[in-house]
């Protein structure tokens, strides 16, 4: 039985079987190729009660995340990100040297190394075991625990009560989140703010981006559902900002209800969801109709390279395309390889899926026919960096919002 994260209701209703599929971000060395996968249920679902978005099956957060792979500060448009709201926050509530600031779910520290600097006092909490070093090396100190009221009563007897406690992306991993809530009550002094970001529903459904779906990510958070859950628990969203990173995120600031002033903005996004269907699962079912179109056209697609003999290949190996991959249902022989820049996954191959992934510098010495653009969220990018293959009569593929060859 599939009880609602955020309600608690168990009337969640399945409108989306992605099939089963292995934990999307376990690329298998070659000597790990033909032991056992284990594969779960990748189905989503629609709460009624509240309207929340979320998976059926949940995969225990332990498995996923206490050795974690995804580092913040690889990335220069995140880094400029992070930096970016420590900031906004501290401009926002005047934060000083007095102020405890903690980053839930801090990863290396590069948002904490930023607040640090502007001279607020800071507490960094991850699961991640591997990840403190790196933190403390940005001179940030973590402590090494999952958030919640446990966690929370530690802290607040060894720092005190915190002004602001921020949560970037962690916010969908978490199946379990009315311990944390709870907990944001014991460590938030009175008028203290929580932050949190997450890919917001509105955005997955407008690109059809369905391979957002994976195991790791247990919510796909409309700001109807959070704020059902944050009132739940004596909280209220009071603000809200849309923002373009990562395809579309939904920044929410959430006090203690009557600790502060709702603005126009949360107003107009619940109205905004309301009109667009969001909050009944009619929305949702159309949604899932689109998701098996993309998989007709692309089988159609495929099948009409094979008939003419050309060659296809993958560009980009992120967790999210072993979801398309899998639903697809495309292995070695629809794609010889993936090519990917990154080295940690080069020399890999796809968890259940085992295509090999290879370097790009492949696309130019092989000249494939075609091209699946898996990382189709860099699309802008990826295309000015192959258009040496592209101008040589290369094409790419996108999958969604709809297929279209480029
Ligand atoms: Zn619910």
């Amino acid at each position: 039985m599939t009880v609602c994260i955020a309600c608690g209701s168990t009337k969640v209703e399945p409108f989306l079987d992605l099939h089963e599929t292995t934990l999307a971000n376990k690329f298998l060395a070659p000597e790990e190729i033909g032991a056992v996968e284990p594969r779960h249920p990748l189905v989503v679902g629609f709460c009624p009660e509240c309207s929340h978005v979320q998976l059926t099956h949940l995969v225990p957060p332990a498995a996923m995340f206490e050795d974690y792979l995804y580092i913040s500060s690889l990335s220069k448009t995140l880094v400029g990100h992070l930096h970016g709201l420590a900031a906004t926050v501290i401009e926002r509530f005047k934060l000083g040297a007095d102020d405890l600031f903690i980053d839930v779910g801090c990863n290396d520290g590069t948002l904490l190394s930023e607040a640090k600097r502007r001279g607020v006092r800071i507490l960094g909490i991850d699961p991640a075991k591997n990840l403190a070093p790196l933190a403390k090396k940005n001179g940030v100190d973590t402590l090494v625990a999952f958030f919640g009221t446990e966690t929370a009563a530690k802290v607040v007897a060894e720092h005190g009560k915190a002004s602001v406690v921020t949560a970037t992306n962690v916010f969908p991993h978490i199946p379990v989140l009315d311990d944390l809530v709870k907990g944001l009550d014991v460590v938030l002094k009175p008028g203290g703010v929580f932050v949190a970001e997450a890919h917001y529903l509105g955005d997955l459904l407008d690109a059809c981006a369905f391979d957002t779906v994976y195991h790791e990510h247990c919510s796909y958070w409309s700001l109807h559902a959070a704020q059902y859950m944050f009132q739940r628990h004596g909280f209220e969203v009071v603000d809200i900002q849309r923002l373009p990173i990562h395809h579309g995120q939904l920044r929410l600031f959430a006090m203690r209800k009557g600790e502060g002033q709702p603005t126009a903005a949360v107003a107009t996004l619940l109205a905004e969801e309301v009109k667009r269907g969001m909050t009944g699962i009619e929305c949702y079912r159309a949604f899932a109709k689109r998701v098996e179109a993309i998989r007709e056209e692309l089988h159609a697609a495929f099948a009409g390279f094979k008939a003419a003999g050309k060659t296809v290949v993958g560009y980009g190996a992120p967790a999210k395309g072993n979801t398309l991959l899998s639903y697809i249902g495309f292995g070695p022989e629809q794609l010889a390889y993936i090519a990917d820049k990154s080295p940690l996954k080069q020399g890999r191959v796809t968890p259940g899926t085992h295509i090999p992934v290879v370097g790009p510098e492949r696309l130019l010495a092989d000249q494939p026919d075609y091209v699946l653009l898996l990382a189709w969220n860099f699309a802008d990018e990826i295309l000015v960096e192959q258009a040496e293959y592209r101008a040589r009569g290369g094409k790419f593929i996108l999958p969604v919002p709809e297929v279209k060859i480029v």
